[in-house]
C-alpha cells in the first residue's frame, strides 16, 4: 500500500493535466471520489477534469463539479484515474485503447473483484472507494477543505448505505468524522442521496415488488422497458431497488434483473452473506463485492435470467455443500 501510494506520488509530481473516470451508471462512490480527488489535484496545481459515459443521476447533483462531468475522451491530459471500476469495460464509451497506452493509468478500487489493469493499482478492501482516496490525498499531504469532504463522504455514506454495510469498518467512522470535521454535511448528504424519490420510481417499485418470485433460497424480479414505459419512469428509477429487496426475511440471495434498452441486461445481487455473489457476477463478465455484485449480460430477458439463476442456485447448494462436509 505504502510504495504504490509513493508511486503514485512520483506521478502527480509529474503530471499536469489529470483526467479522472467514473464508471457507467455512476454511483455516489464513484462520482463522489472521483471529484473529490479532481478538487485536491487541483489544489496541487494540477489541471483535473472528470470524465463518465453516462450522465449524474439527479440525487448527486447537488456534488461540486458534478455539472463537468461529460464523456470526454482523454485529450491531453498526461496522467489517467480510474475510480471505482474492478475492469474496463465498466467504463462504457470513455475507455479508449490507444489512450490508456499512451499514458500511465492509476486504478482505484475497493472491489474484490479488479482486475488490477492499471499501471498503478491502489486496490484495497475499503467499504467505499473514498476511503482510499482520502488516504491517498493524506499521503499527498493536501489539505482537506469543504468541497473536497462533502465528495469524499458522499461516497462513504452511499457506499455504506448511511454505514450500515457489513463492510463498515471503526477506520471508516474515523474517515466520516475527519471529513465532517473538514465541513462534509452529513444529514444533508443523506437527505440529498438516499431521500428523494419520484413518484415513478415508487410506482415501478410496485409493480416490481407485486411480482417478487422465488425458489430454494433465491428470489428475484424484474423491470422490463414495457414496465418503465407504463408508469413513465427513466432507468435511474430502479437505483436502490436492489438494496431494499434483500431486506427481506429469510432469503440469503436476491436478484434484480433490469431490460436495457440496447438488447443488455443489467443485474444486481445481493447477498446475506452465504454466497459470494462477486465471484457469480465476475463469471458474467461482471464484479461486485461479496454481499453485492452486478454484471451486464448480452441477451433476452427470459434467458438471461435463467442463466443467472441457475448460477446463483449452483452457487448456493456447492455452499451448503461445503458447509455441511
Ligand atoms: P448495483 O447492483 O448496486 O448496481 O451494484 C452492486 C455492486 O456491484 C457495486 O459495487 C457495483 O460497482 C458492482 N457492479 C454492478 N454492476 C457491475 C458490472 O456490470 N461490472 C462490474 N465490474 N461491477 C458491477
Ligand atoms: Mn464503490
Amino acid at each position: 500500500m505504502s510504495r504504490c501510494l509513493s508511486e503514485i506520488k512520483g506521478l502527480v509530481e509529474r503530471a499536469h493535466r489529470a483526467l479522472l473516470i467514473a464508471h457507467v451508471m455512476p454511483d455516489g462512490d464513484t462520482l463522489g471520489s472521483a471529484l473529490g480527488l479532481a478538487w485536491a489535484l487541483r489544489k496541487r496545481g494540477l489541471i483535473a477534469r472528470v470524465s463518465c459515459a453516462d450522465a449524474v443521476p439527479r440525487q448527486l447533483r447537488f456534488l461540486p463539479g458534478s455539472q463537468d462531468y461529460a464523456p470526454r475522451p482523454r485529450t491531453d491530459e498526461d496522467l489517467l484515474f480510474v475510480i471505482d471500476s474492478s475492469d474496463l469495460a465498466r467504463l462504457g464509451s470513455v475507455y479508449d485503447v490507444a489512450a490508456f497506452a499512451a499514458v500511465p493509468a492509476v486504478n482505484v478500487d475497493h472491489h474484490v473483484t479488479n482486475l488490477h489493469f492499471g499501471q498503478i493499482n491502489l486496490v484495497e478492501p475499503r467499504a467505499a472507494t473514498a476511503e482510499l482516496i482520502l488516504e491517498l490525498i493524506r499521503y499527498l499531504e493536501i489539505p482537506l477543505d469543504a468541497t473536497i469532504a462533502t465528495c469524499l463522504l458522499t461516497g462513504l455514506v452511499t457506499d455504506t448505505l448511511g454505514f450500515r454495510t457489513a463492510s463498515t469498518t471503526p477506520d471508516s467512522l474515523r474517515a466520516a468524522a475527519e471529513l465532517m470535521d473538514a465541513g462534509a454535511p452529513l444529514a444533508e448528504i443523506a437527505e440529498a442521496a438516499f431521500n428523494h424519490r419520484s413518484l415513478p420510481m415508487l410506482r415501478l417499485w410496485g409493480l416490481a415488488l407485486s411480482n417478487i418470485q422465488g425458489h430454494d433460497g433465491v428470489f428475484w424480479t424484474e423491470i422490463s422497458q414495457a414496465m418503465l414505459r407504463q408508469v413513465g419512469a427513466d432507468q435511474e428509477a430502479t437505483r436502490g431497488l436492489a438494496n431494499f429487496l434483500r431486506t427481506l426475511d429469510g432469503w440469503p440471495v436476491s436478484a434484480v434483473f433490469r431490460e436495457m434498452e440496447d438488447g443488455q441486461v443489467d443485474v444486481s445481487l445481493r447477498s446475506s452473506g452465504a454466497v459470494d455473489v462477486s465471484a457469480v457476477a465476475l463469471s458474467f463478465g461482471g464484479g461486485g463485492h461479496v454481499q453485492a455484485a452486478g454484471c451486464v449480460v448480452e441477451g433476452a430477458l427470459t434467458e438471461v435470467r435463467e442463466r443467472v439463476l441457475d448460477a446463483l442456485h449452483q452457487a448456493l447448494s456447492t455452499n451448503h455443500a461445503n458447509l455441511h462436509e
